[in-house]
């Protein structure tokens, strides 16, 4: 009995955490050209979110954009006013955030409001210097190594 309380408590714990993690927009960001989910990419510096139109089916499908995971809870912190990302209220107040064309988001919130912000475009160039890049390009070999 004892025991089972206590796994319990372990998993929820778990689960606590895992909602802290990478993919704390999952099912609440959506691509506006095609109306599909946007879900998570992470790349071995940065965590990305991508149309899964434009993702499985290519670019050809939707012309969305990837967005920056730091750039969304940037936005995020702002709107709610904290001091950094809480999931928390990010549940208690936003009910969805679409994705525009033109790098624009929309953030659609529970009260009825919604807010709009524009990314700055290619963030990703201006962020990463050229021996990240060099890293990445060596881990993303090492993975097809091991891949096939
Ligand atoms: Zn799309």
């Amino acid at each position: 009995m004892f025991y089972e309380a206590q796994k319990l408590r372990k998993s929820k714990t778990e689960n606590h955490k895992k909602s802290n993690g990478d993919n704390d927009f999952k099912g609440y960001m959506k691509c506006a050209i095609c109306g599909k989910a946007y879900t998570y990419k992470k790349t071995p510096y940065n965590v990305y979110w991508m149309c899964s139109t434009a993702r499985t089916k290519g670019k050809k499908y939707c012309k969305s954009k990837q967005v920056l995971d730091s750039n969304v809870k940037e936005e995020v912190v702002s709107i709610l006013n904290t001091n950094s990302f809480n999931k928390n209220e990010f549940i208690k107040k936003i009910k969805t955030i679409v994705v525009h064309k033109s790098n624009k988001l929309v953030f659609e919130l529970i009260d009825g409001t919604s807010k709009k912000y524009l990314w700055e475009h290619d963030s990703r160039a201006n962020s990463w210097t050229e021996e990240m890049k060099e890293k990445a390009r060596i881990k993303a070999l090492d993975r097809n190594k091991g891949g096939i």
